[in-house]
């Protein structure tokens, strides 16, 4: 079978021959384990900090070998007591046709719930980076004027959504497109949103919310935190889930420069990270599957088709070619 590897560390942009697509044996499970052939991979802007010989809050992909990541798949052979042939799990060695792993470390879902790709978004990691960054790191309240960069991506879309649900009185986001732009009003129900592109953040920023923000949601970092800060009023809080500006940057970045103004506005800037909020999971899949159900929550999936595809999906995201998440479909 056929497992994607980390070539060569990129500097600055991957290219294409930083990944090596490599046959490798598939391992027979030992006892515990589990063998899972994939439906579905998923890549993630945090891949590319993994790509990076540092420490981080996840090692650093070893060069020469299978890179992992998030996936989807059914059990085609079991080893372990309470997985069977064909039960659908959700488990960590993406980037490979085939995994072979502890049954500890993967999750049973539904298929019947919910389409298997949604695990990986809508009802998975992303999807819990929105609701507990917005609710548990950020503490949105009724009434809040709420900004969100990266808006049409998998995170950006459900804040802000889940945002108006639960009561913000308004929702500014930006995009780097005029399509994603105009989705985010009509389909997503954003009262305003913006081509980061088309002219300084803080400028369009400022048109969107004139009576500034309360609680700014950053994906991107640089330019975008730089506006956020300035908008933000007295007491307002910045949940720091990413900064996708500047994972390509080799050199550090230029903004924000008026992080001193946190200081006379006594703002909250709070670092997020998913896996600190998995006692929200239950919470999360309740909350969100209604809303899905209901129809008041929309998602979106870019869906590549073809294992082999796998690095170049991952290189489109970084370039903003997907709107949702992002997936790749491997074949049937
Ligand atoms: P997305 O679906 O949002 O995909 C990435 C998007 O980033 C692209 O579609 C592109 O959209 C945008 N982008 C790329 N370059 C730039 C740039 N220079 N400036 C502004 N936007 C850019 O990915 P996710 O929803 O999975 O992730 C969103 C953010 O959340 C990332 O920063 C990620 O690292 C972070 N994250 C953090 C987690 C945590 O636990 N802290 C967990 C999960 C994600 P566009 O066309 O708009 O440019």
């Amino acid at each position: 079978a056929r497992e994607w590897h980390l070539a060569a560390r990129p500097q600055g942009w991957p290219v294409p021959t930083d990944f090596a697509l490599v046959e490798a044996p598939v391992r027979i499970p030992g006892p515990g384990e589990i063998l899972v052939r994939n439906a579905f991979l998923s890549v993630d802007p945090y891949m590319r900090g993994r790509m990076n010989d540092v420490k981080s809050y996840v090692p650093p992909f070893q060069l020469g070998e299978a890179m992992d990541g998030g996936a989807v798949g059914y059990v085609v052979a079991s080893e372990a007591e309470g997985f069977a042939p064909g039960d659908a799990v959700l488990h960590g060695l993406g980037w490979r046709e085939y995994a072979t792993l502890d049954a500890g470390h993967a999750v049973k879902v539904d298929p019947a719930a919910a389409p298997l790709s949604a695990y990986l978004g809508v009802l998975g990691m992303t999807g819990l980076t929105a609701y507990a960054g917005l609710l548990a790191v950020g503490g949105l309240k009724e009434g809040d004027k709420v900004f969100v960069s990266g808006a049409a991506g998998a995170v950006g879309s459900m804040v802000g959504q889940i945002a108006k649900l639960k009561g913000a009185s308004l929702v500014v986001g930006s995009a780097g497109s005029a399509e994603k732009v105009a989705k985010l009003v009509e389909e997503y129900g954003f009262d305003a949103a913006f081509n980061y592109k088309d002219a300084p953040v803080a400028e369009q920023l400022a048109k969107a919310a004139p009576d500034g923000i309360d609680l700014y949601f950053d994906n991107v970092g640089g330019d975008h935190l730089e506006a956020a800060i300035g908008a933000l009023n007295v007491h307002g809080r910045a949940v720091l889930c990413g900064a996708i500006a500047q994972y390509n940057e080799t050199a550090a970045p230029a903004a924000p420069r008026n992080l001193a103004l946190a200081i006379g506005k006594r703002l909250r800037l709070e670092g997020l990270l998913v896996r600190d909020h998995a006692a929200l999971q239950p919470q999360f899949v309740a909350e969100v599957a209604g809303w899905l159900a209901s129809g008041e929550l929309r998602h979106e999936e870019t869906v590549v088709d073809g294992f082999e595809r796998a690095a170049d999906a991952f290189l489109d995201l970084l370039r903003g070619v997907n709107t949702g998440k992002m997936v790749v479909r491997l074949d049937a």
